[in-house]
């Protein structure tokens, strides 16, 4: 079964108009997709909604092949575990509480799987390029650059079957761009992730993923 499929999506907020009106997308088993759109046109909203994170008014949510039927604190375990999601600021998406050491594990902490730690933190946090150091430092005493690199490997961390980046590289200089890129590649490799990246960046959607869907896709 494809990795996500999105069917006649209607979305919005509060009693406005839709942001979304019949919106169909399907990312395949390990294929990778980039959503491509001027700012404002719904990305986020399209990313939350495949999060899981926003129930849509209307339309059908499949992952995996599964239909979702309760979205945000209704949605299943299994099924919130299958979507790894990183967003566009890090400050906003990271506890400031946690160490980044504590901010990639903490999956594993909300499954009662904290003894898979030891197995899984160190390597995935050097495939991000964090290492010694900066694991025990808190989000304040880091660059964005570094708390971005913590975010996806929270992402990664419970090894999803869908990886969603929404607009992950945008306040990013090349360099981690193209590193976080690289992470996200080995680790589709080794594992066989499906990626939905959304962004405004063509050439960097062309260049990183399988094929490119202008917004509105359907
Ligand atoms: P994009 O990611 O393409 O920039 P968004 O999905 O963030 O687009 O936003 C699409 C529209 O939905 C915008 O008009 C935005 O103001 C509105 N919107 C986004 N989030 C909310 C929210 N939480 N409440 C109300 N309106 C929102
Ligand atoms: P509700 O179902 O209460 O209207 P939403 O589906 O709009 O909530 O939001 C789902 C989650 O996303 C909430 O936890 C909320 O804090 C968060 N959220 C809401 N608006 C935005 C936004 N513009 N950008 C990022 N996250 C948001």
């Amino acid at each position: 079964a494809p990795a996500l499929e999105l069917l006649d999506i209607t979305a919005g907020y509060d009693r406005g108009t839709p942001v979304l009106e019949g919106i169909s997308l399907t990312v395949a088993a390990g294929e990778s997709v980039g959503l491509l759109g001027p700012s404002g046109c719904g990305k986020s909203t399209l990313a939350r909604v495949a999060a899981l994170l926003h129930r849509p008014w209307a339309g059908t949510v499949r992952l995996a092949g599964r239909e979702v039927r309760g979205f945000r604190h209704r949605a299943p375990r299994e099924l919130r575990t299958s979507v790894g999601v990183v967003f566009q600021q890090p400050r906003l998406a990271a506890d400031p509480r946690l160490t980044l050491a504590d901010t990639i594990a903490e999956p594993l902490r909300a499954t009662g799987r904290r003894d898979e730690i030891p197995d899984r933190l160190p390597d995935l946090a050097a495939s991000v390029g964090l290492g010694g150091d900066l694991l025990t430092r808190r989000p304040h005493e880091v660059s964005d650059g570094q708390l971005q690199r913590a975010c996806l490997a929270r992402a990664l961390i419970l090894r999803p079957r869908l990886l969603i980046c929404d607009e992950m590289t945008a306040m990013l200089d090349a360099s981690t761009t193209a590193a976080l890129v690289a992470a996200v590649e080995d680790h589709r490799r080794a594992h066989g992730t499906a990626l939905l990246a959304v962004g405004h960046d063509r050439v960097l959607l062309k260049r990183w993923c399988d094929r490119v869907v202008d917004f509105p896709a359907g």
